[in-house]
């Protein structure tokens, strides 16, 4: 049997607050500008420097919280290495600004490293239209469409250009960071190819946002693949995290609070993402666009980032759906998607 899920600490820390979480590792709570309103860092004991796990998105509240830790919380050493665990934003948004401060080299894999090269320099039109494209396809109104190219055209406002010079992670390597070994697993769906740590000798996983606890991470189709089926890379990822990791394990989220009962937590994971799929088809009996699956699937009054979060999250479900020949994807006469069961 999974052990239950038990947190570590009792309650959410405050923006900027630092503490010992686990051997070697220093937690950093960071805000964000979201309902999700925050992210957790971690700082790696590292010889004569740290390493980083993300850094928070690039605003200026972020930037005074860096130079406060800078000054008083890394015993007068300097960072030397950011590793990304994936490419998004609120995880990637500062790792230029501390690479070019310290001289820190950037650690992350291909996948994510490419993906990152896409969205940092998302600002032509071409781009914006592929985005606006999307959403119409998954027959959202215009202004739906609107506020997501709106939201699109800004992300690169989030973050500061990556370094040029990167060292690539991949599945199954092990860094040495100070006293231990991290081994990188790679988890798919919610990123190409995101990279979490796990340390055998302390028995902490460094989940980044593959394994959270309480939400579950978000499952996109990309803009430019509409007919990509994310979902099922990250239900296998929850059977070979199963598989590969103890049960006893820490597990550090980057949303929420650090906890134990990983596999208790994948199994949930995988059980939501189960119960989805059904609904979802069972919506289909008559033809639904993307949208109208959205409404059922989530609750309303979700503002324009959620909004968008839910449809391309709703397509994954219909997709992967598809790719198991549970429902077909057709067009409607506009050249919007419409799923049915067959
Ligand atoms: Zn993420």
């Amino acid at each position: 049997m999974p052990q239950d899920i038990a947190y570590l600490v009792d309650a959410d820390p405050a923006p900027g607050t630092l503490r010992d979480i686990a051997p070697g590792v220093r937690w950093l709570r960071m805000p964000l500008p979201f309902r999700l309103d925050h992210i957790n860092l971690w700082l790696l004991e590292d010889g004569d420097g740290w390493t980083v796990i993300a850094t928070g998105l690039a605003t200026d509240e972020n930037r005074a919280i860096w130079q406060r830790v800078f000054a008083e919380a890394l015993d007068g050493k300097p960072i030397h290495r950011i590793i990304l665990t994936h490419f998004h934003s609120d995880h990637s948004g500062l790792a230029g600004w501390i690479a070019e401060r310290f001289g820190a080299h950037l650690w992350m894999t291909e996948g994510e490293w490419q993906r990152a090269q896409i969205f940092h320099h998302a600002r032509s039109a071409a781009w914006m239209d592929t985005v606006a494209g999307f959403f119409t396809l998954a027959g959202c109104d215009a202004d739906v469409v609107a506020a997501t190219r709106q939201r699109w055209s800004s992300i690169g406002d989030r973050v500061t250009p990556l370094p040029a010079r990167t060292n690539r992670i991949a599945g199954g390597d092990v860094i040495r960071i100070g006293a231990f070994d991290w081994r990188v697993l790679i988890g798919r769906g919610h990123a190409p190819e995101h990279a979490s740590l796990y340390c055998a000798e302390t028995d902490t996983l460094i989940a980044g946002d593959q394994v959270l606890p309480k939400i579950s991470p978000n499952i996109s189709v990309s803009p430019e693949q509409p007919e990509e089926d994310p979902l099922t890379g990250f239900l296998d990822s929850i059977a070979e995290f199963r598989t590969a990791l103890p049960d006893s394990a820490t597990v550090l989220p980057s949303h929420k609070l650090p906890f134990t009962g990983l596999h208790r937590r994948l199994d949930e994971l995988a059980h939501h993402h189960d119960e989805r799929l059904g609904v979802a088809w069972e919506l289909c009996a008559t033809p639904r666009t993307v949208m109208e699956v959205t409404g059922k699937l989530f609750r309303p009054g979700l503002d324009s980032l959620q909004t968008s979060l839910a449809v391309s999250e709703a397509f994954a479900h219909l997709n992967l759906l598809v790719s198991r020949g549970d429902l077909e994807r057709g067009r409607r006469s506009d050249g919007v998607f419409e799923f049915a069961q067959p």
